[in-house]
């Protein structure tokens, strides 16, 4: 690869967003569009990772190693330079690749009747919701000629994890949202595994920027359970896609002080409430105002809303949640 295809590559990934998209978030904001931040290299306590924005360089005062865009590839991934260069190259193509997936997997979604009876069945019924969340449906067998179709090699398909090493339809019968930088697929059968992301970040809270100014907000587990609470007319609800906080979407919802509402799973093993216990322990600590919702036995909120909860039953929940 010559010098001045390096030197493309380098403009076309700013190093912030390559960080940022591994989870990495600055903690402190120094001059000139430097930032500190955790150290993703090693195991950090106090920030000590800098970031020169301008010049697309990192430094580490703990563990001494630094420079560009590449080479925190090379370090992150523990691979040689030649497939850090091959992942940056994948990584640039990803957006526009999940972009043309999830539009195509949303106009397969009104001719599949079997999908818009699985919505309704789950509670999801309004088209604006639908338009929203940009919810798809994956009939299987059709993704690859598509993508091919359009250019995209069957290797960068693979890789992105979007067909199987056969070149299958990796979600093939699922339900499909795209999140940010991932698409989480819900399958319809009950034989396969019920939750299926890509390789790679679940990304953020799921539609922060919508949220992030508000002082009061509805965490819950679930995509659907977001669903059915935006149907219903709560704008301030976020999901964490699962109980399990990653470090990113942990300090969004710390970014300010403002009130948690955490309205996880009341499942039968505990264990959306136990994750719930010991998240609003770790969101205290930051000074956040935390408030439980307790849900009727087994029930998560789409199951709530799904067996004729109403806004009203569910702003009671609200009102009556504990810290
Ligand atoms: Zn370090």
């Amino acid at each position: 690869m010559s010098r001045q295809a390096l030197d493309e590559l380098k403009q076309q990934i700013s190093l912030l967003d390559y960080l940022q998209g591994h989870d990495w978030q600055s903690v402190r904001r120094l001059s000139r569009g430097r930032l500190m931040g955790l150290c993703p290299l090693h195991a950090d306590r106090r920030p000590s990772f800098l970031v020169d924005t301008s010049k697309g360089l990192f430094y580490c005062y703990g563990c001494g190693r630094g420079g560009d865009v590449i080479r925190f590839a090379e370090l992150y991934h523990q691979v040689k330079f030649p497939q850090a260069v091959a992942l940056l190259h994948q990584w640039r193509g990803l957006p526009p690749l999940l972009h043309e997936t999830a539009d195509f997997y949303r106009m397969q979604l009104q001719r599949h009747s079997e999908a818009v009876a699985y919505l309704y069945q789950r509670g999801i019924r309004s088209p604006e919701l639908i338009e929203h969340m940009r919810i798809g449906y994956a009939p299987g067998g059709c993704l690859r000629g598509w993508l091919t179709q359009l250019g995209y090699p069957l290797q960068t398909l693979r890789q992105a994890g979007l067909v199987t090493g056969v070149g299958y339809d990796a979600y093939m019968h699922r339900i499909v949202f795209p999140l940010e930088g991932n698409l989480y697929g819900r399958s319809l059968s009950a034989t396969a595994p019920p939750h299926r992301f890509l390789p790679g970040s679940k990304g953020g809270l799921y539609a922060w920027e919508q949220v992030r100014q508000s002082p009061e907000v509805i965490l819950v587990e679930g995509l659907f359970d977001y669903a059915v609470l935006w149907q219903a007319g709560f704008r301030n609800v976020t999901c964490s896609t699962g109980n399990h906080l990653n470090g990113r979407q942990y300090r969004q919802l710390c970014d300010r002080l403002r009130t948690v509402y955490l309205a996880f799973d009341a499942d039968p093993n505990g264990s959306g409430q136990q994750a719930a216990h010991s998240l609003a322990g770790r969101l205290r600590e930051h000074g956040m105002n935390v408030r439980r919702v307790s849900l009727p036995d087994g029930h998560d909120p789409n199951s709530f809303f799904v067996e004729d909860g109403d806004v009203r039953q569910f702003q009671a929940l609200l009102e009556a949640a504990l810290p």
